[in-house]
């Protein structure tokens, strides 16, 4: 039996961004617009809303500015965090422009990984962030730092748990309110949560990271069990399991939001989310893509109800 369970848990849902950036049917503006609203009304507070990149990059993140301006006029983005990735600081002077209030940067444990997602090294990684960090911060943007292969990469295998704690060190040092440690390519076993956890704890609160699990090969959810044994409180996923696996044709990528926040609640543990509504959410987002879910309570919400 597990040692600790925290009676509330802050789920940070990145379906809208994280998702649908690796869904290849693009979708209108107005539909994520709709998605958003309805995750927001769910009572998910924390919402990766979209990305500041450049269009040809990411077609179905190509919209970001006239998104977030229609995203504003529905949602209270004093009360709810929509955090906006920017890669670099032409990115920041676009979302500054849309009003965006609260940010996300990120880099990887691994060098290979970080040349071929975001053509530098680690070190230029991390210059491209402090720029943007700065900048931010005279803006009083919130900062959410993204760390990606910290279980295991596509590329090296094997990442270091000193380049993620000197990583976590650095973002905190630019302004992170938070860093997100992520299982990008979904191979994290709980045995190695608890090593990060432990090492972690050798610098830093666990209050200050959340765990973004994949469930590529099914073990998300004994990750993130694994993670609330340790003190973590807070988990990223997505609604409905959007986004599939990038690193491995037709596999599942994040965790499904409704997975996680079933077992959360039938474990008595709090969230603020309706389950129903999100279910909701999730489902006419995944009509409108035309596909069918890879979240098992989804499946099983849908099924009892049709
Ligand atoms: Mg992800």
């Amino acid at each position: 039996m597990l040692n600790t369970i925290p009676s509330d848990v802050r789920v940070v849902e990145v379906g809208p961004r994280d998702g649908l950036q690796n869904e290849k049917t693009i979708l209108d503006q107005q539909l994520k617009v709709d998605f958003i609203h309805q995750l927001v009304e769910a009572g998910l507070k924390d919402v990766e809303a979209t990305s500041f990149v450049r269009a040809d990059k990411i077609p179905q993140m190509g919209d970001a500015v006239h998104l977030f301006d229609d995203v504003k006029a529905r949602v209270d983005i004093s009360k709810n965090k929509l955090i906006c990735l920017v890669p670099n600081l032409k990115g920041l002077e676009n979302a500054i422009q849309a009003g965006v209030r609260d940010i996300a940067v990120f880099t990887a444990t691994s060098e290979e990984f970080n040349k071929k997602n975001i053509n530098a090294t680690i070190d230029e990684s991390l210059e491209r962030i402090s720029a943007v960090c700065e900048e931010a911060k005279k803006h009083g943007l919130g900062i959410r730092g993204y760390i990606s292969t910290v279980f295991g990469c596509p590329y090296e295998g094997k990442t270091s748990l000193k380049t993620m704690m000197k990583l976590s060190e650095k973002l905190f040092d630019f302004g992170a309110y938070e860093v997100s440690l992520g299982d990008t390519i979904g191979v994290a076993n709980p045995v190695q949560v608890k090593d990060v956890a432990r090492e972690l704890l050798t610098n830093f609160s666990l209050d200050k990271f959340s765990l973004h699990m994949h469930d590529t090969r099914g073990t998300a959810l004994a990750n993130v069990l694994s993670g609330l044994d340790e003190g973590f409180t807070s988990f990223d996923s997505s609604a409905g399991g959007l986004g599939g696996c990038p690193y491995a044709a037709g596999a599942t990528g994040n965790l499904a939001t409704e997975d996680l926040i079933y077992m959360l609640h039938s474990m008595g543990i709090k969230t603020g989310v309706n389950l129903d509504k999100l279910s909701e959410a999730s489902t006419f987002i995944l009509s409108k893509l035309g596909r069918k879910s890879s979240s098992k309570y989804l499946l099983a919400w849908q099924s009892k109800r049709n």
